[in-house]
């Protein structure tokens, strides 16, 4: 076979549906959030970064950046070993009792990252639980959809935020087939959040288990940064919360907690645990001090959702059109993927705002998006430019406007 002839008209092809990937080279400022450099075409020029998942800036608080300097001069590089053999730190413990206590569970885990954490952990319940049924939300996460897969397990979708569909599939389990919920809090491309306390009522009808990932909650809600069940009083009926340590927390690495005796499990027989080398203790003491300061900072909670709303303010005076919906994410509607990349591109190259195009297949086509979000430390100006640059764009693109 002619390998490289196959690899080229595969690239062919996602060029032709306009859905190619263009990494932004960028270096991010350390302390002036939402800054950076573009390196594009030998040439260096100043951007701000409008679709971040460093939602709130932690990844360069002043407080997560001492602690990795002080965890790295103290500990070195790397974590030496897998956590097994001799790669667990003492960050790593602190790290994880941290976890538990701020979801209300007894025990936690840190995986390298949120995707590891959902591959592994549905991946080995899955496989495990004998006879196990997963009924899985239609808008959940590839890690998700992956590790389901892996698992072998029989798997059922039900329509998205659709309690009664889940409830018509669960009902066809007879109560002594074990079965799982999987389902996300906020969902990352829509901004819509799941109805938790009736997903949850439902799958306790069922005597169903309930997993789910918060990655895009967790710093964000919650009188200390727990995520949705924390803000809607649920932690303690959701067998399985999944986080990631990478967006809101600004470090990298993810996370389940749950029981001791869930915990204990994953920890002992999720192959993508145990065989891979743990996260540098720096990581781990950075995502410690992320965790504890909002915790009980409120200020970068509240300013981020003043700053998402004062976006949407400015879009709707401009008829430019986004999906509404109760979370933090502004999905600015564009419904065609030339367009869509058309449209980045002169925000990149012409007004230094840079917002990346979202094509299909991570969300459907026709639905192709430009994903912005707000952080607490977008100024005034920041969102005048973003909103000016949007309208021109607009204008030039003959796109429609929404009727205010
Ligand atoms: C980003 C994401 C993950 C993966 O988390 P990482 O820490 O980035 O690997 C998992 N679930 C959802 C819903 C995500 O959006």
């Amino acid at each position: 076979m002619d390998f490289e002839a196959f690899f080229a008209t595969k690239l062919d092809d996602l060029h032709t549906e306009g859905r190619y990937r263009v990494f932004a080279e960028l270096e991010r400022h350390a302390g002036s959030f939402p800054r950076a450099t573009r390196f594009v075409d030998g040439e260096m020029r100043d951007v701000t970064v409008w679709c971040s998942n460093d939602y709130l800036g932690m990844g360069q608080h002043p407080a997560v950046i001492a602690a990795m300097h002080e965890a790295l001069d103290k500990c070195g590089a790397g974590a030496g070993g897998t956590r097994n053999i001799s790669g667990t730190n003492h960050y790593h413990v602190l790290l994880e009792r941290e976890l538990a206590d701020l979801h209300g569970k007894e025990s936690a885990l840190i995986f390298t990252s949120g995707y590891v954490s959902n591959w592994a952990s549905l991946g080995t319940l899955g496989a495990n639980i004998p006879g196990c049924v997963i009924v899985s939300d239609a808008g959940n996460h590839a890690s998700m959809i992956e590790g389901i897969r892996h698992s072998k397990a029989e798997k059922r979708i039900f329509k998205h935020n659709d309690v009664q569909d889940l409830d018509r599939i669960l009902s066809e389990y007879g109560p002594d087939r074990p079965k799982i919920v999987a389902f996300e809090s906020v969902y990352s491309m829509d901004g819509d959040i799941a109805p938790m306390a009736e997903i949850v009522a439902v799958a306790e009808k069922h005597g169903a288990m309930t997993y789910l990932d918060e990655v895009h909650a967790v710093g964000l809600y919650g009188p200390r940064g727990g995520g949705i069940a924390e803000r809607e009083g649920l932690m303690d009926r959701i067998t399985l919360i999944e986080g990631t340590l990478g967006k809101a927390f600004g470090v990298v690495g993810g996370y389940i907690t749950g029981s001791a005796a869930l915990c204990d499990f994953i920890r002992s027989y999720a192959s993508g645990f145990i065989f891979t080398t743990a996260l540098p203790p720096s990581v781990a003491a950075g995502a410690l001090a992320s965790i504890r300061h909002l915790k009980t900072s409120q200020v970068e909670r509240a300013r981020h959702q003043e700053r998402v709303r004062a976006v949407r303010g400015r879009l709707d005076a401009m008829g430019i059109p986004y999906m509404p919906n109760p979370s933090h994410i502004v999905p600015v509607m564009v419904g065609d993927p030339v367009k869509c990349k058309w449209i980045s591109d002169l925000l990149l190259d012409n007004y230094g705002v840079y917002v990346q195009p979202i094509n299909y297949p991570t969300v459907p086509r026709k639905t192709e998006r430009l994903r912005i979000t707000p952080s607490p430390l977008h100024t005034d100006a920041d969102i005048d430019h973003l909103i000016g640059a949007l309208s021109d764009l607009w204008s030039q693109c003959a796109l429609a406007r929404a009727v205010a």
